[in-house]
């Protein structure tokens, strides 16, 4: 029945108006999403000078934390016509956390050179699997959810951070704390494309929602699923803990579309439409 429900919700979310060539909704906005949907004369279509696989009439584009503003859509419909779309996006202010007091083995580096291979391979094989998931055009998303529900939010995407005063590279997901064993969940349909228990991670499970788009749950204190299971939105997948570098127990929740780092906090609003073209 489940199934059945998320299908329906997918045969009502490509349609499109007779009139319309392309209607855009989600968040214009560094870190944020855009779908698309378009008329089916729409063969092709390019973000700046890259081409977006179109699946089933539906597409996706993604912005990075800082994403340059200025963007052009190119439709190349089946006439051999184009039709460009010049757009920006909106540019985000970033919050400054700081926190004090952390125990310095949170924050050192590594030394040992045993350690040292284990996480230039952990990170090495994360690369390559995120890279085989850019190419995969199907589209499993629907729409999206909170993984850990009665959370409390304890970091947000894109902060600058500065950690026992010492400046560190921007947080780039959403971690909401619940106690060792609450259930995570998945955001969003889609394909487990590894998991494991890594150094900084620890237990970890990255899905593939289809192109390009991944989420990804880190620091779980117990794994639920196995690489290639098929994942409907809202099955549990993992439950909360502390693994990895971690200083409590709590959930990483990061989102990415290709190589860019998307807000999660946006794409749990991402119904707002942006734009639409009418055909002439
Ligand atoms: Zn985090």
């Amino acid at each position: 029945m489940k199934r059945l429900f998320i299908f329906y919700l997918l045969f009502i979310s490509i349609q499109i108006n007779a009139d319309e060539l392309l209607t855009l909704h989600g968040n214009a906005i560094q870190g944020g999403i855009l779908i698309g949907n378009v008329h089916e004369t729409v063969e092709k279509i390019f973000l700046d000078s890259e081409e977006i696989p179109i699946s089933e009439n539906e597409f996706i584009i993604g912005f990075d934390r800082d994403e340059k503003l200025r963007h052009i859509l190119t439709l190349v419909l089946e006439n051999g016509e184009m039709e460009t779309i010049k757009f920006f996006i909106s540019k985000r202010e970033y919050v400054t956390q700081r926190i004090d007091g952390i125990p310095a083995k949170y924050l050192e580096e590594p030394t040992e050179e045993e350690l040292i291979t284990r996480i230039e391979s952990e990170s090495d094989t994360l690369k390559k699997t995120r890279k085989k998931l850019y190419k995969n055009s199907n589209i499993y998303f629907e729409n999206f959810s909170i993984p850990v529900e009665n959370g409390k939010v304890t970091g947000i995407f894109g902060s600058n951070r500065i950690l026992n005063g010492i400046p560190i590279s921007p947080h780039n997901g959403y971690d909401i704390a619940a106690s060792e064993g609450t259930e995570i969940k998945a955001m969003s349909t889609g394909l487990v494309a590894l998991t494991g228990n890594y150094f900084y991670n620890g237990k970890f499970v990255l899905i593939d929602h289809g192109s390009g788009l991944s989420s990804i749950y880190i620091h779980m204190s117990r794994i639920c699923v196995e690489k290639g299971d098929y994942i409907i939105k809202g099955d549990k997948i993992g439950e909360v803990g502390s693994t990895g570098r971690s200083t409590g127990n709590h959930l990483h929740w990061g989102v990415g579309w290709r190589d860019k780092k998307i807000d999660p906090g946006l794409i749990l609003n991402n119904k707002k439409i942006f734009l639409t073209l009418k055909k002439y």
